[in-house]
């Protein structure tokens, strides 16, 4: 690979790319990159010809597009708790899952701002298929932000191939521990093996890579963890359990044993404790934010329909529960608000390691997975309320169950308990602001 000029943090050595920072470089280095997958281990081939061209005016038309599909289909994904394919082929078709892969590696450079909107585009239309989009992506910002050259070749292979990543942090009994680890990786030269009790990999089946954390070693304490890539074929998937769950069925969230061998340059440099502050925690509560914002609107939407309904047949009164839909209206704006003003605050600080790592910044990434899931779960249950019979119904035009047993998986996707005794003492060292603009 040629060589990329970096902003190294002298605290933790943390790498940020050049070209994340500024996705649009002068010069494209695609020979040398091409030069350099023909020698590449195993499989990661680049494929210049396929490289889109780099301006996407047409990002929200092609949301909508993806969006239609996966609203046509969302009632059978739930119903039968099914990958939803169709969704997910229109998404490789319309080029949405590289679109954040850096322009000089093959993708689009798409802006933090512009996948939250996706998520929120797709949130409203399928649930499941919006969580699998924000958990891929999420994934795919550890690459661009932390991955060595081994990495870029596969963000190049990802853009052009549209590949899938899914997501293995969840291990044994550990629930939403992410920061400690029991299996460890084991090395033999340059070759890697890793064997884990995967509890949950969300689209495991389906997905094209697997990005996991592990212990460094055997010899390593738990949190001493890293965040590996391994490819389809390095990996096998033994089933543990499977996923018959009250929402989000079409995740298909499974527990498998995950046994995979790789090259260690199939890990990542940085520390896990370093991509965890500055790319994992903040971006997978923003994604994961903007898709709840998603199930939140359109449970919305329909609590507006049915007053309207209800308004048209009383000759133009508003019935009673109009006040719930003010009440959904109001939690809803107020949660667009809050992801609103995190992004902004990822944004400021997202290519300087000290402020991502600032107690501050790290309690209200942490915080606007709690509050979102509140406000999201507020906003369904007022929608409910709005359409009283109507919305409880599986059968009818106005129908939230599903919204709702979705929406519910969002206060224990990492559990807000966890996360409120995480910050616990961090809420203790910070007083109130001095100022409201702050
Ligand atoms: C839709 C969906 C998709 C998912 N996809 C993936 C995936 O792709 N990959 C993956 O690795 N994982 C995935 N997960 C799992 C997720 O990351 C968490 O591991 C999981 O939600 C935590 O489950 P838990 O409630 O069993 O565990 P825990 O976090 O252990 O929580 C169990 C109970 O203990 C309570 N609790 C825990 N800690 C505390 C505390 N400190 N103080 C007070 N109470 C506490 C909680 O409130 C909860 O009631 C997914 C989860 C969902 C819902």
């Amino acid at each position: 690979m040629p060589a990329q000029k970096s902003h190294a943090n002298a605290r933790g050595g943390c790498f940020i790319p050049n070209w994340y920072m500024n996705p649009r470089p002068a010069v494209l280095q695609i020979e040398s990159d091409v030069q350099a997958a023909q020698s590449a281990t195993r499989g990661i081939l680049a494929a210049p010809t396929k490289l889109r061209a780099a301006s996407a005016p047409d990002l929200r038309s092609r949301a909508n597009t993806v969006a239609a599909i996966a609203a046509a289909h969302a009632a059978a994904v739930d119903a039968d708790s099914r990958f939803p394919h169709e969704a997910i082929a229109a998404a490789r078709a319309e080029r949405l899952l590289g679109v954040a892969v850096p322009r000089e590696l093959g993708g689009e450079g798409s802006s933090i701002a512009e996948v939250v909107d996706l998520c929120y585009a797709l949130g409203r239309a399928c649930a499941s298929t919006a969580m699998i989009f924000a958990m891929h992506q999420t994934k795919l910002a550890c690459l661009v932000r932390h991955g060595g050259a081994w990495h870029q070749l596969l963000l190049r292979r990802l853009a052009n191939e549209q590949m899938l990543l899914a997501s293995s942090t969840t291990e044994g009994q550990g629930g939403g521990d992410l920061r400690n680890s029991a299996a460890p990786i084991v090395r033999d030269g340059s070759r890697v093996a890793l064997e884990r009790q995967a509890t949950v990999i969300s689209y495991g089946r389906d997905a094209d890579a697997v990005v996991t954390t592990a212990r460094r070693s055997a010899d390593a304490a738990s949190s001493d963890q890293v965040l590996a890539v391994f490819l389809k074929e390095d990996y096998t998937l033994e089933p543990l359990v499977g996923w018959d769950a009250f929402g989000m069925r079409g995740t298909c969230s499974e527990g498998f044993k995950l046994v995979a061998t790789g090259s260690s340059e199939q890990i990542l440099p940085a520390a896990y404790d370093k991509i965890h502050a500055h790319t994992v925690m903040p971006l997978a509560h923003l994604f994961w934010s903007a898709a709840w914002a998603g199930i939140a609107a359109a449970a919305a939407d329909r609590a507006r329909a049915f007053v309207r309904h209800a308004a048209q047949r009383a000759g133009g009164t508003l019935p009673p529960a109009a006040a719930h839909l003010t009440r959904a209206a109001a939690s809803l704006r107020t949660l667009r608000a809050l992801i609103a003003s995190a992004l902004q605050r990822f944004e400021a600080a997202a290519s300087d390691p000290a402020a991502l790592e600032a107690i501050n910044f790290q309690t209200g990434m942490n915080l606007l997975k709690v509050n979102a899931s509140e406000l999201a779960v507020a906003t369904v249950m007022s929608a409910m309320q709005t359409c009283g019979l109507s919305g409880y119904r599986n059968d009818g035009e106005f129908s939230l169950g599903r919204h709702l047993r979705d929406i519910l998986s969002s206060p224990i996707m990492i559990s807000n308990d966890r996360i409120l005794a995480n910050v616990a003492a961090a809420s203790l060292l910070a007083g109130a602001p001095d100022s409201l603009i702050d």
